[in-house]
């Protein structure tokens, strides 16, 4: 044997990154199941079952192939690195640059030999570049570039639809009583068997854990969901926990699909004629705009960047995220439920409601952030940092987005169900059914306006505050509100 392949649970992709050039004569491939990773935190469980079963299954097709695979449980990783080293007589030990700064530092120190991660569309140097090049950040100019780059939705010069971008189609609210494409159910085999034991956890059957998995997935999303994607993007509904999202997040980021290949299916089908071009832009910009920008941004942006609070944001971290129960707010309640359940909801309520909730109600930002890490099934590092810090709670002071997305009950009402069957009324600020999100939006920009006034796009909301008669009423429920929150009674 020449080289030892280690393989991180995010990089479970046989042709691209460490594997690449692979072959089982002389390479031996080192998966560790680190009880750091396991055990370390408040996981959910639906999350390490995920992770783990997908590693094991990705472990046990190496041997199918022939390779010889060391899959070991240990303390951390480089314990158990450690002890492969030292049965193979330390031969060098390969990986593809790790997905994290944390992963990169410990294997850097350790000697591993870094192979260039292949897992995004972008290299690294290249968004460096792009980046440095930037007065501010706006993903809209990235994801352009990345149009043009990529030559995916193209004419010429110029983009398909004669337009860069749909989002006024995409903005639809939920139509009534909704009921879309049924969603893939996965069947678990003797190895889920095995790992949902050990973790004491009944899965659910929403979260496939092979690659065949994942491709069904891919096939399913785009025969039956993709046509729809873009309209209903934004909606939230209590009839349908997905809408028309495709669910691949999970198998983007462990590494069972790539990228390139979620890009050449959506564009397969887009080609036979029958996908709107809304539908077909929203989705690509979500993978070559949004995905990417994201990754770019978290190597850009360098390891301190998750430490930032610069609205000195304090709170302890609510109640309601660990319990649907100490809340009576019926869009926070109904999104912790899904949460629990099965470990995702969309971007918007990961957006306006959670994060929108952490910001106006001043919750720590690393607390936030360590809950969010711990609850998604899709979440890494690299794509929970700048989702948090940067877009969902605006702790970076614009460093990455311009503006907060801070909004009251009237945006949630016209974008979901959630508000008709709720004890609060979204219209009020005031009194004991006021809507808990429209008394803390505008306390929110109460507390930091001035910090708000010399930002252009936010300083009309600010202005806003000037037409409030009853801001000392406000200001006074948005203390009781906190108060209740805290107790969970609001
Ligand atoms: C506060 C916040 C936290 C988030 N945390 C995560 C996270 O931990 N992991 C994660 O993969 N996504 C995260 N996202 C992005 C997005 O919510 C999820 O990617 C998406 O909900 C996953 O479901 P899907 O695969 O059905 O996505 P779809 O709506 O079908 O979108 C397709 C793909 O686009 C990519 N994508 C879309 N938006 C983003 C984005 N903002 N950042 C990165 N990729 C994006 C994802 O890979 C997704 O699978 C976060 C967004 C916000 C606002
Ligand atoms: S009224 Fe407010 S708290 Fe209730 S569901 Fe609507 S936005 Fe959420």
């Amino acid at each position: 044997m020449k080289r030892i392949i280690y393989i991180p649970f995010d990089h479970l992709h046989r042709t691209n990154g460490a594997l690449k050039e692979s072959d089982p004569a002389h390479d031996v491939i080192a998966m560790v199941e680190s009880a750091r990773m396991t055990t370390g935190r408040a996981w959910h469980k639906e999350r390490l079952f995920f992770l783990i079963s997908s590693a094991r299954h990705f472990a046990k097709s190496l041997e199918d192939e022939g390779f010889t695979v060391e899959y070991i449980k240990d303390a951390t990783t480089i314990d158990g690195l450690k002890k492969i080293e030292k049965k193979y007589k330390n031969i060098p030990v390969t990986c593809a640059e790790p997905s994290s700064f944390g992963a990169f530092e410990t294997l850097r120190e350790h000697g591993v030999t870094f192979i260039e991660n292949d897992f995004f569309l972008t290299p690294r140097p290249l968004f460096q570049r792009w980046a440095k090049e930037q007065k501010s950040f706006l993903m809209e100019n990235f994801y352009r570039k990345q149009r043009v780059r990529l030559n995916i939705l193209m004419e010429g010069a110029d983009p398909v639809g004669g337009a860069w971008n749909f989002d006024k189609d995409n903005r639809l609210p939920p139509p009534k009583s909704y009921v879309g494409a049924k969603y893939l159910e996965h069947a678990r085999d003797e190895i889920d068997s095995h790992v949902a034991a050990e973790l004491d956890h009944t899965p659910t059957t929403t979260w496939a854990t092979t690659r065949a998995g994942a491709l069904k997935q891919l096939k399913n999303f785009m025969a039956n969901h993709f046509g729809e994607f873009g309209p209903l993007e934004d909606a939230m509904t209590t009839d349908n926990w997905a809408l028309h999202h495709s669910l691949l997040s999970p198998y983007l980021n462990n590494g069972l699909l790539h990228a390139s290949e979620v890009v050449h299916a959506a564009m397969k089908e887009f080609n036979k004629g029958t996908i709107p071009i809304e539908s077909a832009e929203g989705f690509i910009r979500q993978l070559i705009g949004w995905r990417e920008y994201v990754n770019g941004m978290y190597w850009y942006l360098g390891p301190t960047y998750r430490e930032n609070n610069q609205l000195a944001a304090t709170r302890k971290l609510l109640p309601l995220f660990s319990d649907p129960a100490a809340t009576q707010m019926n869009c926070i309640r109904a999104t912790i439920t899904d949460i629990n359940e099965r470990a995702w909801v969309h971007h918007i309520p990961r957006l306006m409601l959670l994060s929108n909730l952490a910001l106006v109600t001043g919750t720590n930002p690393q607390e936030f952030l360590d809950w969010m890490r711990e609850v998604f099934i899709d979440a890494s590092e690299w794509v929970m940092v700048p989702n948090v810090i940067g877009m969902g709670v605006h702790a970076d002071g614009g460093a990455m987005m311009t503006k907060p997305y801070a909004a009251g009950g009237a945006y949630i009402s016209r974008m979901s169900n959630y508000c008709k069957p709720c004890v609060y009324n979204p219209k009020l600020r005031t009194g004991d059914t006021a809507c808990p999100f429209t008394t803390l939006y505008w306390d929110f920009l109460d507390r930091h306006k001035e910090t708000f006034a010399k930002n252009h796009r936010m300083s009309q909301q600010v202005f806003g505050l000037n037409r409030l008669s009853d801001l000392p009423e406000l200001k006074e429920r948005a203390q009781e509100v906190l108060a209740g929150l805290e107790q969970g009674k609001i």
